[in-house]
């Protein structure tokens, strides 16, 4: 168990809140955006390395912060490459990230709540309940510790796979080792991150937005605002707020059923922000160059995979321009549902491809290691369908 919390931790802190703190010690201003650029550019672990800090600031900090990410508990491997981290926080509870390498880029999903209190009825965060809202370094910290672990594994070789994959997860796989190579440092560019782990974003937004700034910055962790993806029910006064921020990231938003009838059933939020208006406020949201709005729509064998529902779901959509990411069901025993088959899948794309509805399919990833049961869910291994043919 980790040790009870004592000093604060400098990881999770903005600009404003470090230059309080430079302005406690007397230091001028920039300093505060050394420290910023030492947190999340560089990721350095400890106040020690501040090098361009004069030793007095070092001991100041290091005598009152302390410097941490989450602690990571549990490690499970996927044949397919994929890693599912399991941090455990100060408090006991636990979250998990994903990290799922592709040929061309490689994407972490994260959490931003400890459980989720929305309770839709196929998800398995929702089933397993709901903590509390998670701290900025607990959300930063997650994409701070999967991207140095993908980092000390491309340097090794992935020699430390094998020797890391014990613990509860399923499916952990021997890897050959190789020589150690040298891997040059991961900044930014080749990463996407997907806020698609538990919990609801925009009912935890303070913290997903700090978390949010500092993905972003240029002098943080340098992912393109096209890369970095949050996807929510549809918070309306939050996604409002998020509206106005300077940055945005890319917006995904869980849809699930073409009806409010049928949205109510599988998704009690419904019933305090309706279907329309959160496609309205997605349509409004300001997506950053090269991206879109992603429609998200889990396919449950017979609930909600019919053609009538992929015509209702041409209907609703019809005049909006997102594109929409069909997801057959990751069951579980606790799941109450069916996954689609695989021509259901097959009919509904259709539906919606030969209506000009831009539409893809969601690849599993993980499944061997439960990286895809619903907890976490993994924005890559989309496979595009073919563009229609204009009629
Ligand atoms: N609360 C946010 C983010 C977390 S859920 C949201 O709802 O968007 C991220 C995605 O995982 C959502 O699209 C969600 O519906 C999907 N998901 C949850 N359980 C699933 C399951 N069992 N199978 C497939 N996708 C699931």
């Amino acid at each position: 168990m980790p040790l009870p919390p004592g000093k604060p931790n400098l990881f999770g802190l903005d600009r404003a809140a470090l230059g309080e703190i430079v302005a406690g010690l007397g230091e001028p201003p920039y300093r505060a955006e050394q420290i910023y650029r030492w947190l999340y550019r560089r990721r350095a672990r400890a106040v020690a390395e501040m090098t361009d800090l004069t030793k007095g600031i070092r001991e100041a900090l290091a005598a009152a912060y302390d410097l941490r990410w989450p602690e990571v508990v549990e490690r499970g491997h996927s044949q397919d490459g994929t890693i599912k981290y399991l941090f455990r926080l100060d408090d006991g509870a636990t979250v998990e990230s994903v990290y799922i390498p592709e040929d061309r880029r490689r994407t972490i999903c994260i959490s931003t709540q400890a459980g989720c209190p929305l309770q839709c009825a196929f998800c398995l965060t929702g089933i397993s309940g709901y903590k509390r809202n998670l701290k900025p370094w607990e959300i930063l910290g997650q994409v701070a510790a999967v991207m140095h672990e993908a980092r000390s594994e491309r340097e090794r070789g992935g020699a430390q796979s094998a020797a890391t994959s014990e613990g509860g997860f399923r499916g952990g796989r021997e890897r050959p080792s190789h020589s150690r190579v040298s891997a040059p440092p991961e900044i930014g560019k080749a990463w996407n991150v997907v806020v698609m782990g538990m919990g609801e974003p925009l009912l935890n937004y303070e913290s997903t937005v700090i978390a949010l700034r500092a993905l972003m910055d240029p002098d943080g962790f340098a992912v393109a605002p096209r890369k970095l993806t949050l996807s929510t029910v549809g918070i309306l006064p939050a996604l409002e707020k998020l509206m106005q921020e300077p940055v945005r990231p890319n917006l995904a938003i869980s849809l699930h059923a073409p009806t409010k009838e049928l949205r109510r059933e599988l998704m009690p939020i419904e019933d305090r922000y309706d279907i329309k208006d959160v496609i309205a406020a997605a349509q409004r949201y300001p997506i950053p160059r090269g991206g879109a709005v992603t429609y998200e729509y889990v396919l449950l064998g017979g609930v909600n995979d019919q053609p009538a529902h992929a015509r209702a779901l041409v209907r609703l959509l019809a005049g909006s321009n997102g594109k929409v990411n069909l997801i057959p069901l990751n069951p579980a025993p606790e799941i109450p549902f069916a996954p689609p088959t695989r021509e259901a899948v097959d009919e509904f794309c259709r539906i919606l491809s030969e209506a000009r509805v831009t539409v893809s399919v969601r690849r599993p990833r993980g499944q061997d290691i439960l990286a895809a049961c619903g907890q976490l869910h993994l924005k890559r291994g989309e496979v595009p369908v073919p563009a229609p043919v204009a009629p």
